[in-house]
C-alpha cells in the first residue's frame, strides 16, 4: 500500500472516531431533554389527580356541614314547636321539620356516594405519586449517565482534535485538503478499498483500468461513481 495513503487512512481512522463521538454526544441532547419532559408530565397528572381528590374532599365536608346545619333547624323548630299553642303554626313546624329531615336523607345518600368516590381518587392520587417516584429514581439514574457521557465525551473530543495535528502533520498537504472537503461532505468514508473489485464506498464494479491503477499504486486513483479516493492493500481480493 502506498505510504502516503497509509497515513491518510490513519488520519481517516482517527476522525471516523471523532465523529462517531460527536454523533453520540449530539444524540443525548434530546433523549435527556425527553426524559425531563416525561418527569414533568408525570408530575403535572398526578397533581391534577390531587386536585380532584382535594375537590371531592371539600365537597363531602360541605356537604357534612349542610346536614349538621339542617339538625340545627330541626331542633330550633322541635323546641319552637314545643312552645307553640296554635294548631296551625304546630302544623307548620311539623312541614318544616320533615321538609329538613328529607334534604338530610338525600345529602346522606350523596355523602356516601362521595365517600366512594373520594377513596377512589385518593388512591388514584397516590398510586401515581408512588409511580412518579420510582420512574423518577430511574429517570434519575439514566440522567446522571447522560451527563457522565457528555462530560466524558467532549473531553474526549477535545483531546482527540488535539492529538489529530500530529497525525495530520504526517500527511502531506494538498492530499490532506482534498480528503478534508470529501471528508466533509460525506461525513465518513472517503478513501476506501476496491476489496471485490468494487469501491468500498458506493460498491459500484470498477472499470480494470482503474483496479490495475490502484495495484501498482499510481496516485490518485478515485471512484468513477462517488468520487472517493481508492486503495489497494495485498489482503484485499480482486479479480484479473
Ligand atoms: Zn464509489
Amino acid at each position: 500500500m502506498r505510504e502516503d495513503l497509509q497515513r491518510l487512512l490513519e488520519l481517516q481512522t482517527w476522525d471516523l472516531e471523532t465523529i462517531r463521538l460527536e454523533g453520540e454526544l449530539n444524540s443525548s441532547a434530546p433523549v435527556r431533554e425527553e426524559i425531563v419532559q416525561k418527569v414533568l408530565d408525570g408530575r403535572k397528572k398526578t397533581t391534577a389527580l390531587k386536585e380532584k381528590y382535594q375537590q371531592v374532599c371539600i365537597t363531602r365536608k360541605d356537604m357534612e356541614a349542610k346536614i349538621e346545619e339542617l339538625q340545627a333547624q330541626i331542633a330550633k323548630y322541635s323546641a319552637q314547636q314545643l312552645q307553640t299553642k296554635k294548631n296551625d303554626e304546630y302544623r307548620a313546624f311539623e312541614n318544616q321539620i320533615a321538609a329538613a329531615r328529607k334534604n338530610i336523607s338525600t345529602l346522606e345518600t350523596k355523602v356516601l356516594e362521595l365517600m366512594d368516590a373520594e377513596e377512589l381518587a385518593r388512591k388514584t392520587y397516590e398510586d401515581s405519586a408512588k409511580s412518579d417516584k420510582e420512574n423518577e429514581k430511574a429517570y434519575k439514574e439514566r440522567i446522571l449517565s447522560i451527563d457522565k457521557l457528555k462530560a466524558t465525551h467532549t473531553q474526549e473530543i477535545k483531546e482527540r482534535k488535539q492529538k489529530r495535528k500530529e497525525l495530520e502533520a504526517k500527511v502531506e498537504p494538498a492530499l490532506r485538503i482534498r480528503y478534508e472537503r470529501m471528508f466533509r461532505n460525506k461525513r465518513g468514508h472517503v478513501l476506501v478499498g476496491i476489496d471485490g473489485g468494487a469501491c468500498g464506498g458506493c460498491h459500484i464494479k470498477l472499470p480494470q483500468q482503474a483496479v490495475l491503477s490502484c495495484i501498482s499504486e499510481e496516485p490518485n486513483v478515485t471512484c468513477i461513481n462517488c468520487g472517493r479516493m481508492l486503495y489497494y492493500s495485498p489482503e484485499m481480493h480482486v479479480e484479473n
